[in-house]
């Protein structure tokens, strides 16, 4: 398909209301120039800032009116090179330390190019890229211990894939019905440590049965769900007069990377006929670490989990998934029964049933490639001799914590997060000291961790999940976290 062989493309003249250039070579060049800056911009990301703000004159540019005539691509390119290169989120480089974001690769770049070349629209049909997910599917059963009947599909993130998994556990729980005639005043409850994501939460409120409806147990001194709590609370809803239909336990919590006690919670759900969903949006993924995977024992036994590739698996934005172990089940809460009954069972048309039987998008992207790039190209040791990696920097960022008279520890470090604050002299707000330091820190684009709340404390949360970040990174963070603080209290 090179240019050197000449090809369809390069021989019949574009009719002209299609968008594709007259020039190939011309387009060919801005291509190559193109992906050698971007590969220079990642493979040359520690000499620049973590993050910077965008200057008002920059933020300017983005209020331009709808373009009407065309621009040249070089131009367009220029602009993305001043304004928009420069000030992205800054989880590439090795300094971003903070909520829970993935490095991304330049793998993962590539076959996202590729995968736009392809254009393929994954919400079903007989063709490959429905295959290549397929594969993810069986590659996912395989690391969770899930049966061949378990069910996965691509979404955005693992906010989706929560809402979606809740979505099932209620179908499970009231029958299919539920789809034509709603909840119908069923006072269905479902329980979550108070240390979950706020999506777990949300979910309960995008379907309809209302944020109280999740009940949010409280968690012990290791940010674990408490499980007599759960029990006591299950029992009293009962009681109440209340269905309980759903546990969703945590595998590595936001905040602090906590994973409850999913051997635990897993027999609970069984005593109690309960739908077990596991939000392992960053954690699950720890069972590609033969150190970390011990941890999570009992997850295997969940009935759905959670699970974002574009935090631990690095793989770049986005690519959420969800598996859910009885696959009939998943597929009898999304698929329209009337389209699926139609389907082809030859051509294009067949093959089914297709990813958008087991969720809410129809069209959507070939999120599955870069995915399948990324787990062929590094295989699985070196992925999880990565995050083994992230929870040793973690354990380091952890010790030194201890080490520093002006620093103290505010919650345990189970995997790959640590959150701590700079003591402050009496009679001053700590809190609000720690929030400016996180600024300042953000700033100075030394290092960017985020802020969270601890047992009421504002914490400074370092999150170590980008692959490039090492030691020294993290030392140099709390080297700049000790100069701050030194500067503001002294
Ligand atoms: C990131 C995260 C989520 C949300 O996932 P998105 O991919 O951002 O939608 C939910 N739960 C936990 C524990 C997370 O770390």
């Amino acid at each position: 398909m090179s240019a050197e062989q000449g090809g369809p493309a390069d021989a019949v003249p574009n009719p002209p209301t299609s968008l594709d250039p007259d020039d190939w070579t011309a387009l060919r060049a801005d291509a190559h120039r193109m992906l050698d800056d971007m590969i220079d911009h990642i493979a040359q990301v520690r000499e620049r800032p973590v993050w910077q703000p965008l200057p008002d004159d920059v933020r300017a540019r983005f209020s331009a009116a709808l373009p009407r005539g065309e621009t040249p691509l070089g131009e367009v390119y220029a602009d993305f090179t001043d304004a928009i290169a420069p000030y992205a989120t800054g989880n590439v480089h090795p300094g971003f330390m903070g909520w829970v974001h993935g490095g991304g690769t330049a793998v993962g770049m590539l076959a996202e190019m590729l995968a736009a070349g392809l254009n393929a629209n994954c919400g079903g049909r007989n063709h490959v890229g429905i295959e290549v997910e397929r594969q993810i599917v069986r590659w996912v059963r395989e690391l969770f211990g899930f049966p061949d009947t378990a069910s996965g599909v691509f979404v955005t993130g693992s906010s989706m894939a929560n809402f979606m998994a809740l979505l099932v556990a209620r179908a499970a729980a009231l029958g299919p019905q539920v789809r034509e005639g709603g909840l119908a005043g069923e006072p269905l409850t479902a329980y979550a440590s108070a240390a979950a994501h706020g999506c777990v939460v949300q979910a309960a409120d995008l379907a309809g049965l209302g944020r109280g409806a999740m009940r949010r147990i409280p968690f012990d001194a290791a940010h674990r769900i408490d499980i007599a709590a759960l029990r006591r609370r299950i029992a009293e809803d009962r009681a109440a007069g209340f269905r309980p239909f759903l546990v969703t336990g945590s595998a590595g919590t936001v905040d602090t990377g906590a994973i409850d006690d999913l051997a635990a919670l897993a027999q609970l759900c069984r005593d109690e006929a309960l739908w077990f969903h596991i939000d392992g949006a960053y954690g699950s993924l720890g069972m590609l670490s033969p150190e970390i995977a011990p941890k999570l024992a009992g997850l295997s036994e969940a009935d759905s989990i959670a699970l974002d590739f574009h935090k631990w698996g690095q793989v770049n934005y986005d690519a959420g998934f969800l598996i859910v172990r009885d696959g009939e089940q998943h597929r009898a809460t999304f698929a329209a029964p009337a389209a699926y009954l139609r389907r082809e069972t030859r051509g294009l048309a067949g093959g089914s049933p297709w990813p958008c039987d087991f969720g809410p998008d129809l069209s959507r992207g070939f999120r599955a490639l870069k995915t399948w790039f990324t787990l062929k190209t590094y295989g699985t040791e070196r992925l999880g001799a990565m995050i083994a990696q992230t929870c040793a920097i973690a354990r380091h960022l952890e010790a030194r914590v201890r080490r520093e008279p002006q620093l103290e520890l505010l919650a345990p470090v189970t995997l790959n997060i640590v959150c701590f604050r700079y003591r402050a002299q009496s009679g001053m707000d700590a809190d609000a000291l720690n929030a400016e330091m996180v600024a300042d820190l953000h700033e100075s684009g030394m290092a960017a961790p985020s802020a969270t709340t601890i047992d009421g404390h504002l914490a400074i949360r370092a999150a170590i999940v980008n692959h490039r970040t090492t030691y020294e990174d993290v030392d140099r963070m709390v080297d700049a976290v000790l100069k701050f603080g030194a500067a503001r209290t002294g």
